[in-house]
């Protein structure tokens, strides 16, 4: 891995704490560790490569697909982050992508369950967001928010 390239400040990897902690789900902290590495190619970054596609976000059809509009800023996935902080009894704020690590990183330092659900919560967010991605650009199915919270 180049070190380097991590965008989140090299002194501060408190945010491992969220991802990995007692009781994380494998393949949930997995995927969160690899997007709050920026480790997955959005389309912002292939396109510069000449590969023939267009930078759209393939989930709201309206941005453009970059880290952070696809974690934080695109209006479906802001749906879907709100719909589970509601389920915990949370509620959202409009972050962008650092602010709401940041947010996760102060208020989820204990040991209490809440904070597990919540780190759940989160590294199970970046998951389903993740999947969503995956079944749109490779089987053409897409679910709306509500059901990927729900069902
Ligand atoms: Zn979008």
């Amino acid at each position: 891995m180049d070190w380097d390239s991590i965008r989140i400040s090299k002194e501060n990897v408190s945010w491992h704490k969220i991802i990995w902690f007692p009781s994380h789900i494998p393949k949930f902290s997995l995927i969160a560790w690899m997007v709050t590495l920026d480790k997955l190619p959005t389309k912002d970054r292939l396109v510069p490569f000449g590969l023939d596609i267009d930078d759209v976000c393939m989930v709201c059809g309206s941005g453009r697909e970059s880290h952070d509009h696809l974690f934080a800023d695109c209006p479906y996935v802001k749906d879907v982050w709100s719909a589970v902080l509601r389920l915990c009894g949370i509620r959202c704020v409009d972050f962008s992508w650092d602010q709401r690590l940041n947010w996760l990183i102060e208020n989820l330092k204990d040991k209490t369950l809440r904070s597990r659900i919540l780190k759940l919560a989160w590294t199970g967010f970046l998951y389903y967001i993740w999947e969503e991605c995956n079944h749109r650009q490779f089987r053409g199915l897409s679910s709306a928010s509500e059901v990927i919270v729900i069902e």
